[in-house]
C-alpha cells in the first residue's frame, strides 16, 4: 500500500443528497489531501456536466477533474484512489467499472444526487449501493421554499413551475439552463403523480 492511501480505511465511500447539500465540499475535503501524497488518484466528472470545470463546491474549494463520458478509462491505468463526482450522470455500465476497480483494490469515493425527478433512486446510484459501500453519507440541504434544513429532494422546475411530466426512469436532466432546480423537503416537493404511475403500472400488467 502506497503511503497516503491507508487513510482511506474503506473501499467504497458514497456521498448522496439533493443539490446544494454540500456533497462536492465533502468530496473535495476527502480527496484534496491526496495531491500532497504519492497516491495515484484521479477524479472523474461526467462530460454531461456543464456547470463548471472541475469539482467546485459552493464554498469555492476545487479539485482537478477529468471529464469523461464513461469511467472505462479508469481501468486503463493503475490508480490507488478514484473519485467520481455527479455519479448519477454516469451509466449503469460504469458501475460495473466501479466493481472492477474495487476488485483490484482501488479505493472509490463517489458523490451524487440520489433521487431523480420522480423522487426515486437513479439506477446507477442503486447499482452503487448494491456494491455494498463501507460508508454511505446522506446529506440534506436547506429547503428552497420553507427554509427548513430538511431538503432530501431535487425539485425540477420547467419555466419556473414544478415539472410533473414523468420522463424515463433515472433521466439525468441537463444542467444547461433548460431546467432549473431547487432543494426541497418532503412537504414542499411536487413529484409526478404516484397515482398516474400506479395506473400505468396496472394497465401494463393487464
Ligand atoms: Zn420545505
Amino acid at each position: 500500500m502506497r503511503s497516503g492511501v491507508s487513510s482511506f480505511a474503506v473501499d467504497l465511500t458514497v456521498i448522496l443528497g439533493p443539490m446544494k447539500s454540500g456533497k462536492s465540499l465533502e468530496l473535495v475535503s476527502l480527496l484534496s489531501p491526496l495531491q500532497y501524497t504519492n497516491a495515484r488518484h484521479r477524479v472523474f466528472q461526467s462530460a454531461r456536466h456543464v456547470r463548471d470545470a472541475g469539482v467546485v463546491s459552493r464554498s469555492g474549494a476545487a479539485l482537478a477533474t477529468v471529464k469523461a463520458t464513461s469511467l472505462a478509462t479508469a481501468l486503463d491505468e493503475e490508480l490507488d484512489v478514484v473519485g467520481i463526482d455527479e455519479v448519477h450522470m454516469f451509466a449503469l455500465t460504469d458501475m460495473v467499472v466501479v466493481r472492477r476497480l474495487l476488485e483490484r483494490g482501488t479505493r472509490v469515493v463517489a458523490a451524487g444526487i440520489d433521487l431523480d425527478h420522480r423522487g426515486e433512486l437513479f439506477a446507477p446510484v442503486r447499482a452503487l449501493l448494491e456494491l455494498g459501500p463501507a460508508s454511505v453519507t446522506y446529506r440534506r440541504a436547506v429547503c428552497d421554499r420553507c427554509r427548513s434544513f430538511s431538503a432530501v429532494y431535487t425539485q425540477v422546475l420547467e419555466h419556473g413551475v414544478p415539472m410533473i411530466r414523468e420522463l424515463a426512469p433515472s433521466t439525468a436532466l441537463p444542467d444547461d439552463g433548460t431546467y432549473t432546480y431547487e432543494a426541497r423537503c418532503r412537504t414542499c416537493v411536487v413529484l409526478p403523480s404516484s397515482a398516474a404511475r400506479q395506473a400505468a403500472a396496472d394497465s401494463s400488467a393487464n
